[in-house]
């Protein structure tokens, strides 16, 4: 039969999926031991298996009745004993940590009948024994019960703790049409019984698809004899850290609150005091705390985040867990664990993430000047913007377009504000999630959100917030890392990592910077995966090498083809004779040559990959609502057939030619370089010739979108013999982003030297997703449904997409045992495709040249932590 309680000294925390977060420290402090009042732990299994049936499963209640005997002879007093009551807490708890949104019942046991002993134990305290009772009734009412909170008011100095209690058992009475139960023991049944359901309650829901925490786990129940910091000037209550949470220094973190009971600290009903002052008031407490601290940390290597009470100058512990942190700090305590001989570099690279990194990254406000702060959101999009308050995505649109930054803020956005979002720095809405559409598009785009900031109150033209009005062009700033909005312009400083990174900041200049320095130096010795950068310009290659990239795994040839080069552009598509085209061709030539050579440059010694152009030809061509103006206006004007209209009318003739329904579908990729002759040739030429003036140039040609091999023989023929003529040595690969290629990746492989996939692509084929058309559209209802969890553009689908890359790897390499193969879609800075790549046996991921430390860091987590680690 299935075991579904746990003595705290049965258990342990690893078994944290059975008996929650809460409930395995517990049992992992009183095996310490340390001083955990008596209790037990009802598992997950008993929950989910409640949840399924509606109804406690078979063998629950007696083995809770056997464990409640035990616990009842630590305690040596008994439930529900007039005398000498028993009293316990019911706590829900968890595998991973939800805080607030679970419910917690204190007191639980208290009646009528017991109130006196009660007092009795507490030396006669009347006072203390009612407003317990009160506090029972009053959680119980709304836990149990669901009683809004607000039935229950008092003035606790203006009535008897009596009268309050026989009010609150009418409020019990009036709202459940039922008396407070009088029985311990049903007191407690219904209590556990809430507990479970608080799990499927609507917050708890929410958060947890916010945290992406899986829905079907379920919460343990911990059931704990009550201590009492609320019997006087001895006794108090306080949570303790043991190192800064904030900046991870050590010393001594937290508050305490003198004669009360755990909830008020939370509640913030009465002002704090802080740790330290403890050791005046009960030096030998404070000693012990300390002392249990220190033996906290040696044993989970780690911040511990710690509950505790003290009754009448006695210490208990009531919870401990590896405490949350800042990012900063968690940098910081990685490298102090270490030198402290805690744990190796190789678990400090366990104990950070690459997001971590990625936030450190972001400029971020500068708050010595003490903005004021006016709402909190959802953290939705990092990054830091400032901007004139628009309401409307069209006017945002118009306003931006005067050069005005400005700040999209909408109770929630949908495909119709698309337009502003793009124009916005950032967007502020009053309502949804991590998964709205404004939090999904903004990420997508990079773009600085806070959303579900439910303080805001939206009318036309303006907001209110904090007390204060906000009009439409007020300038506000909002913090996408924190989820904080602050009224006014408030200055934006660099970060401090990335002035590091480009070398103008001393790496020992502070422990934060000294601390990425040191566990990206271990990470570059850890990792198997190389990491490269997407560049099209020197100095984005210059950057990007400045932030470690081993080389570029992805140069995009079609931005030299913009500018003043979009007429020669022009003269290629125009050309009716091969001479006409190979003149355009000429002329572009030593133009592409140059780019090529700054690359090199940038570069030299490390290998640069050069993608042949990609995008549809007449993507270059002036739009078509241009052109027809144009011929019809010279038309009009009467204007003979002059050298401009002439060249219109042929530029409106090829636009209609060209036109395509589904262009990312169309003719681009290696099907342009085999419908245009000499197109590839001549960017195959500039690459050579640019080789042959850099030294220590290593470039390498990347053919897009090949479907079939033979596709890619008829362009590594040309290829082949133009570097033969010129003298070169260059690798010749090919993109795998269409699934046919990945299904055939063995037959590729034969004319292929390397790999690298084009994720976006692959992922956009394999679902049939149009990228720029479904984020806005559709995905949050998708991400709501549960269909993903995150958008497969985030992060890699690795039962589909990756299954396609899994295919490829493993065939191509069966062809062709020395296949080079990297990624180069926006996944390759990905944390969790990164994981995925190192898994599926990549050699290098290429990404833009602020992910590069991002990638170097996940990298070397992916090889030295076990697969699918938690990092919650
Ligand atoms: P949460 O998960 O929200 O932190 P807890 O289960 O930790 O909820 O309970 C909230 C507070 O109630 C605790 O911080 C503690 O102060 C108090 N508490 C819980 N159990 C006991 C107990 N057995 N004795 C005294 N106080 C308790
Ligand atoms: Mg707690
Ligand atoms: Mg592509």
């Amino acid at each position: 039969m299935t075991k579904y309680v746990y003595d705290f000294a049965e258990g342990s925390k690893e078994l944290k999926d059975l008996l929650g977060g809460k409930g395995g420290n517990l049992a992992e402090m009183v095996n310490l031991g340390l001083p955990v009042p008596p209790g037990f732990t009802v598992t997950t299994d008993a929950c989910r298996a409640f949840l399924r049936c509606g109804s406690a499963p078979y063998g629950l209640a007696d083995e809770i009745a056997l464990h409640l005997e035990r616990l009842e002879r630590q305690a040596g007093r008994r439930l529900g004993d007039p005398a000498d009551p028993l009293l316990v807490s019911v706590r829900s708890g968890a595998k991973f940590s939800m805080p607030g949104m679970m419910e917690t019942v204190l007191n639980v046991g208290l009646t009528d009948a017991s109130v006196a002993g009660l007092a009795a134990q507490a030396g006669g305290d009347e006072r203390f024994a009612w407003d317990s009772y009160r506090r029972l009734i009053e959680m119980f009412g709304r836990t149990v019960r669901g009683v809004p909170g607000a039935a229950f008011d008092a003035d606790l100095d203006a009535e008897t703790p009596q009268a309050v209690v026989a009010r609150y058992k009418d409020v019990y009475r009036r709202h459940t049409g039922e008396d407070f139960p009088q029985d311990p023991h049903e007191q407690l049944d219904l209590a556990i019984q809430a507990v479970f359901r608080s799990w499927n309650a609507e917050r708890a829901v929410l958060y947890r698809r916010q945290e992406r925490i899986p829905a079907d786990l379920g919460t343990a129940v911990n059931v704990v004899a009550m201590v009492f910091g609320n019997l006087g000037p001895d006794s108090g209550t306080g949570v303790a850290f043991t190192r800064d949470p904030a900046t991870g220094e050590r010393g001594v973190y937290g508050d305490y609150l003198a004669n009360a009971q755990g909830e008020d600290v939370v509640a913030g009903i009465r002002n704090t005091m802080p740790l330290q002052e403890l050791e005046q008031l009960d030096k030998r407490s404070y000693d012990e705390l300390m002392a249990i601290m220190t033996r906290l940390e040696e044993h989970y290597r780690d911040l511990c985040d710690n509950e505790f009470t003290i009754e009448r100058g006695k210490l208990w512990m009531l919870q401990t867990r590896v405490g949350k942190r800042t990012a900063a700090a968690a940098f910081v305590i990685a490298t102090q664990l270490v030198d402290e001989g805690m744990i190796d570099l190789d678990e400090a690279l366990g104990r950070v993430t690459g997001a971590q990194l990625a936030q450190l990254m972001f400029p971020a406000f500068d708050l010595s000047g003490r903005p004021e702060h006016i709402a909190t959101g959802v953290a939705a999009s990092p990054g830091a913007a400032v901007g004139a308050v628009v309401f409307d995505a069209a006017r945002a649109a118009e306003v931006a377009a005067r050069g005005t930054p400005v700040i999209l803020v909408r109770r929630e956005t949908n495909p119709d504000d698309l337009p502003g979002m793009i124009a916005a720095q950032g967007i502020l809405t009053s309502r949804g999630g991590k998964t709205s559409h404004a939090a999904v598009v903004a990420r997508g785009m990079g773009k600085t959100c806070v959303c579900g900031a439910d303080e805001l109150d939206i009318q036309p033209g303006r907001f209110t917030a904090g007390g204060r009005v906000v009009s439409e062009g007020d300038l506000i700033s909002i913090d996408g890392t924190t989820g904080r909005v602050y009224l006014g312009q408030v200055p934006v400083q660099p970060s401090p990592v990335v002035r590091y990174f480009e070398g103008t900041r001393d790496p020992h200049s502070d422990a934060l910077v000294s601390a990425v320095d040191r566990l990206l130096a271990h990470a570059d010795k850890t990792r198997r995966l190389a990491v490269r950068a997407n560049a099209d310009t020197p100095a984005d290659a210059a950057r990007a090498r400045r932030f470690g990239a081993q080389g570029i795994g992805l140069c995009r040839t079609e931005h030299m083809f913009l500018g003043e080069r979009r007429t020669l552009v022009e003269r290629l598509i125009l050309a009716r004779t091969p001479g006409q085209r190979d003149a355009a061709l000429a002329e572009l030539l030593p133009l592409q040559r140059g780019d090529f050579v700054g690359l090199f440059q940038a570069m030299a010694g490390l290998p640069v990959t050069i993608r042949l152009i990609d995008p549809p030809l007449h993507e270059f061509l002036p739009p078509l609502e241009d052109l027809a103006v144009r011929v019809a206006r010279a038309e009009e004007r009467g204007e003979g057939p002059g050298e401009h209209l002439t060249r219109d009318r042929e530029l409106l003739d090829a636009v209609h030619r060209m036109h395509e329904e589904n262009p990312m579908l169309g003719l681009r990729g290696v099907r342009l370089g085999l419908v245009v002759p000499g197109l590839f040739a001549m960017q195959v030429r500039a690459v050579a010739e640019a080789a042959r003036l850099v030294d220590g140039a290593r470039p390498e040609i990347m053919v897009p979108l090949v479907g079939a091999v033979e596709e890619l023989e008829a362009v590594r023929d040309e290829a082949q013999r133009i570097l033969r003529e010129l003298g070169v040595e260059a690798r010749i690969g090919t993109m795998i982003e269409v699934p046919r290629a990945a299904l055939t990746a063995g037959d590729i492989a034969r004319a292929a030297d390397f790999f690298s996939f084009g994720t976006n692509d692959l992922t956009q084929m394999g679902w049939g997703f149009s990228r720029d058309d479904v984020e806005g559209a559709f995905f949050t209802r998708y991400l709501e449904l549960g269909i993903f969890g995150v958008s497969p553009f985030e992060s890699i689908d690795r039962d589909g997409v990756g299954r396609l890359v899994r295919i490829a790897v493993d065939e191509g390499r069966a062809a062709r045992p020395d296949l080079h193969i990297g990624v180069c879609g926006e996944h390759g800075g990905d944390p969790d495709s990164i994981h995925f790549f190192h898994e599926a046996g990549l050699d290098y991921v290429s990404c833009s040249p602020y992910r590069v430390p991002v990638a170097r860091l996940e990298a070397a987590r992916s090889a030295v932590t076990a697969a699918g680690s938690d990092t919650r």
